[in-house]
């Protein structure tokens, strides 16, 4: 049975392993997050929860449609609101999951081989596959590699392995761009003011570009919390400040519409150093110009956020089933 090693569990690397799983392939996947989801993510809060990465998503393919019906069905997401300034003029819903971003990742991780908690810190070309080494001592072989990390630590990854990619290969990845997010936490002791449908975005000249009510969106029913993200400017400007936690009075002040005084009873803040892929590589991923199979992928590839990742994994593992020469 051949067997692929992916990079990141994230949306995209959890899509391709689901469907390499289903065509046979021997598939594990790792992480070095603590939990599956990557920028799916969720941090409980007492007894509620708060979304800091992706806030919702929409489903305009057909692939991504169909798996959100399965998922609505098994009551993983639920429909949080219909857009109405969609600049293509139609409407659209958006969805949630229904615990939080990251039920929809532990979703799909059910049934794959995923190990967290292990960096890969050394990628090796070996005869017929791919060796890496990860940061607890392990190895992992394979036939095929499936990489879904951001760019720019792909990049970094490659030099520290002492290894190099192509010129063409070299330029696409480094030709992708994300842009930092400095994301507030905060459970309140009253459901904020945000109106409804809890999710607003603020003008350009505020530091906050985000606030949303968790509560609002189902995700945190029994506390009230939300979440603040700062703009790409704020973000950029202070993302490696070495106390994120003294920026939490400046950007909760931005949003002083929507929280009462002296209802914030706990706050946490997360740096994001990659959160949005606004320089993105057209194709959905990147076959490199190796012998053994190496491919790369996720949200810097294609139409970018949560749908885009899932079709780049989609694709990815559809490319690497199409590879000839294979070994099967
Ligand atoms: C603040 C924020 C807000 C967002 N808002 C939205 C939104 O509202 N709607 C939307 O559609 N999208 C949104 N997005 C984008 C969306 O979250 C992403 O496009 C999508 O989740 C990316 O999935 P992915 O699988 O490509 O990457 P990721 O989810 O980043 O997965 C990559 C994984 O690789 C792992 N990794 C990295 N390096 C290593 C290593 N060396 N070894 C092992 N593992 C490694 C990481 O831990 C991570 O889990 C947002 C993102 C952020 C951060």
């Amino acid at each position: 049975m051949p067997t692929t090693l992916i990079l990141g569990a994230g949306l995209a690397g959890l899509t391709a392993a689901r469907e390499l799983t289903q065509h046979n392939h021997d598939v594990i996947i790792v992480d070095k997050g603590r939990g599956v989801g990557g920028r799916l993510a969720t941090r409980r809060i007492a007894n509620g929860r708060a979304d800091h990465g992706a806030q919702y998503f929409s489903a305009r393919s057909a692939e991504f449609q169909a798996l959100t019906q399965t998922m609505l069905t098994a009551g993983i997401v639920h429909e949080w609101h219909i857009e109405q300034s969609d600049p293509a003029s139609f409407q659209h819903p958006r969805f949630v999951g229904a615990e939080g971003m990251s039920s929809i990742a532990k979703y799909l991780a059910n049934g794959l081989t995923v190990q967290t908690e292990k960096r890969a810190v050394q990628v090796s070309q070996i005869d017929n596959g791919w060796q890496v080494a990860f940061d607890d001592g392990q190895t992992i072989r394979a036939d095929s590699l499936l990489v879904t990390i951001p760019a720019p630590q792909v990049l970094a990854l490659w030099q520290e392995s002492g290894l190099s990619l192509s010129p063409d290969d070299q330029a696409a990845l480094e030709s992708i761009h994300y842009e930092p997010c400095l994301a507030v936490m905060l459970q309140l002791s009253q459901p904020s003011n945000v109106p409804a449908p809890g999710g607003l975005k603020l003008p350009p000249d505020s530091p906050v570009s985000w606030i949303a009510d968790n509560q609002q969106k189902g995700v945190s029913p029994d506390l009230p919390t939300v979440t603040i993200h700062a703009s790409h400017s704020y973000s950029q400007q202070h993302l490696d400040d070495p106390d994120l936690n003294a920026l939490i009075p400046d950007l909760v002040a931005a949003v002083a519409d929507y929280i009462s005084p002296g209802t914030i009873v706990g706050q946490q803040i997360h740096r994001w150093r990659y959160s949005n892929a606004t320089v993105r590589y057209q194709e959905p991923f990147l076959a490199a110009s190796t012998q053994v199979p190496l491919l790369f992928g996720g949200d810097g590839f294609g139409q970018g956020n949560v749908e885009g990742a899932y079709l780049s994994g989609l694709a990815m593992a559809r490319a690497l089933l199409q590879q000839a020469d294979f070994p099967i």
